[in-house]
């Protein structure tokens, strides 16, 4: 079916097939290149999202409502799907994945899902995103696995409001994680902080104190309105990247790098401690879909072309219907990408949400 053009590049035709959600089927052609997989924007895609189970043991206030009711369990791609699909993806050029959730630690041997990935040539880079609570007990066996790099998620250094913004969560597990994964000697640990106005916006400073004291990196997120929190809305709490920029000029030294990591962030240095960058990742304040490199792939199997949006595939019916058919699923990934949007439309000015939630989509 794909119609080759010259060595390097093939026009495929897109098929006309019922996997697709949320836009009409797509027509036309898309041109793919023999190692990357290149949007309708000319953006390359070579990096995947992948959360592997929306189930979590927090309820941050930003990511889930008190009360949520999570897949079945047969709903949810298999460790082997998704060891299917990521090698899939790494044959069509992509290099770096990141496992994400809900809290992939919570899953059912995991740690054997990393062995697998980790074994794949041209992976040039496997990731896990984590609240931490089960890292002191896994960070040995993930390293070994050929995990790279670990981002923890803390958002306040306070015992009470660790539990009040994860509604369950032990501050003291998590830092018992972060001590584990900087013993476990992983090419990068990186904490990510969502920072809420009235929550935990004063605490900016001291959350980079605890990175520069320990030599490593920390992201600062600007919430992003996904899902139904049950808690705050979005606009009243926002705090820009801007806003802790001054806060930190106030103690640091702060210049802007070139540097990235492969993901939104934007990197700040800080003079005098090289140890320690500061990433932004500014969904309102500095859109980042220019140079959009990533796709996701949901727990339940879905391929979602845009953290904000709702264009998707359905890659675990291709995994299910037909077996073991590479070039079907490879096909059909390819396709994927003529549907991939320009980019999100957050609107602070908004009221609306959309509906599904960031352990759904994998942050
Ligand atoms: N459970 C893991 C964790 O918390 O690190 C991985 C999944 S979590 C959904 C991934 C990242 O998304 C975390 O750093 C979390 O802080 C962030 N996140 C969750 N909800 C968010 C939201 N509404 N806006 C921006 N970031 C969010
Ligand atoms: Fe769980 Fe991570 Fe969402 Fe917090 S941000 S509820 S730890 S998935």
């Amino acid at each position: 079916m794909a119609a080759p053009s010259n060595s390097f590049t093939t026009v495929v035709p897109v098929a006309s097939i019922p996997y697709y959600r949320g836009f009409d089927s797509p027509t036309g052609s898309l041109t793919v290149t023999e190692s990357s997989l290149v949007d309708r924007f000319g953006r390359s895609i070579h990096y995947l999202r992948i959360s592997v189970t929306d189930r979590c043991d927090f309820r941050c206030v930003y990511c889930m409502s008190e009360d949520m009711t999570f897949l079945p369990r047969e709903q949810l791609l298999t460790l082997e799907e998704i060891d299917q699909i990521a090698a899939a993806f790494i044959e069509l050029g992509v290099d770096r994945i990141r496992i994400t959730g809900g809290e992939p630690l919570v899953r059912r041997n995991i740690v054997e899902l990393f062995r697998e990935l980790g074994r794949h040539d041209g992976l040039r880079d496997l990731t896990l995103t984590t609240n931490g609570s089960q890292l002191a007990r896994y960070a040995r066996d993930l390293r070994e696995a050929g995990v790279t790099r670990v981002n923890i998620s803390l958002d306040t250094l306070r015992v009470d409001r660790f539990k009040a913004m994860t509604r369950v969560g032990d501050l003291g597990k998590t830092l018992q994680g972060i001590d584990a994964a900087i013993e476990a000697g992983f090419e990068r640990v990186k904490l990510n902080s969502v920072i809420l106005k009235g929550h935990n916006h004063d605490e900016v400073v001291d959350l980079v104190d605890f990175a520069v004291e320990r030599g490593i990196d920390i992201s600062f997120i600007e919430e992003m309105p996904l899902g139904d929190n049950g808690d705050h809305s979005v606009a009243d709490v926002h705090y820009s990247s801007q806003q802790i920029r001054e806060q930190l000029a106030e103690r640091y030294s702060v210049q802007p790098s070139a540097e990235r990591t492969g993901g939104p962030a934007r990197y700040w240095r800080i003079d005098g401690y090289p140890g320690t960058r500061i990433g932004f990742i500014s969904p309102h304040s500095h859109n980042f879909c220019d140079d959009c490199n990533r796709v996701r792939l949901t727990s339940e199997g879905l391929l979602l072309l845009c953290l904000g949006q709702e264009h998707s595939v359905d890659l675990r019916h291709v995994v299910r219907a037909w077996p073991g058919d590479r070039e079907r699923l490879k096909q059909a990934i390819v396709d994927a990408m003529q549907i991939k949007p320009k980019g999100h439309e957050f609107d602070l000015k908004s009221n609306e949400v959309l509906v599904r939630h960031m352990n759904m989509t994998g942050g």
